[in-house]
Formats: structure tokens, sequence, C-alpha cells
């Protein structure tokens, strides 16, 4: 039996234009922004890798319609 995942935010780096929003509505403060750029010239956030709960604020912040998407252990576990 595979361990259930644990909840984490995919950041897709190319889609990200470096506002901050996510870093901001994270409540657990596991967004930060990164010190390289992506392909069009903008830095992107990246995940300390641990401490997401899923609770999806960092996606419902996010204005880019493909830049996060949040996995939770519920919707994976089936
Ligand atoms: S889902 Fe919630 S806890 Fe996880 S990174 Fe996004 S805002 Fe932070
Ligand atoms: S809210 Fe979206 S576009 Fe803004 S920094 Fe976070 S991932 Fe990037």
């Amino acid at each position: 039996m595979t361990e259930p995942q644990k909840p984490h935010p995919e950041l897709i780096h190319l889609e990200c234009k470096a506002c901050g929003r996510c870093v901001e509505a994270c409540p657990r403060q596991v967004l930060v922004m990164g010190d390289e750029l992506n392909a069009r010239g903008y830095r992107f956030v990246v995940y300390l890798g641990e401490g997401c709960t899923g609770c999806g604020n960092c996606f419902y912040a996010c204005p880019e319609p493909y830049a996060i998407r949040v996995h939770t252990n519920r919707d994976e576990q089936a």
C-alpha cells in the first residue's frame, strides 16, 4: 500500500509573475519568493517543502490561472 501524499502546493514556475499574493495568503508561511528568474524573466515562488495543510488559500489568491495547484490527501487517497 502506498503512503498517502502529504498536502502540498504544485507551483508552475513558468506561470508565476512574482506578485507575492500567495506568499501573503499562506497561513503557514511555507511559500517564499525565490531569487532565480523563470524563462519569462520573473522571479517565482517556491515551497519550503514542509508544513502545507492543503487549505487552498494560495490557489485562490493567485491571479494567474495556471500557476498553482494544491494537492490535498483527500483527493488522492482513492
Ligand atoms: S495550500 Fe494553504 S498551507 Fe498550503 S501552501 Fe497554499 S496557502 Fe499555504
Ligand atoms: S500569487 Fe501566483 S503569480 Fe503571484 S507570486 Fe504567487 S504563484 Fe506567482
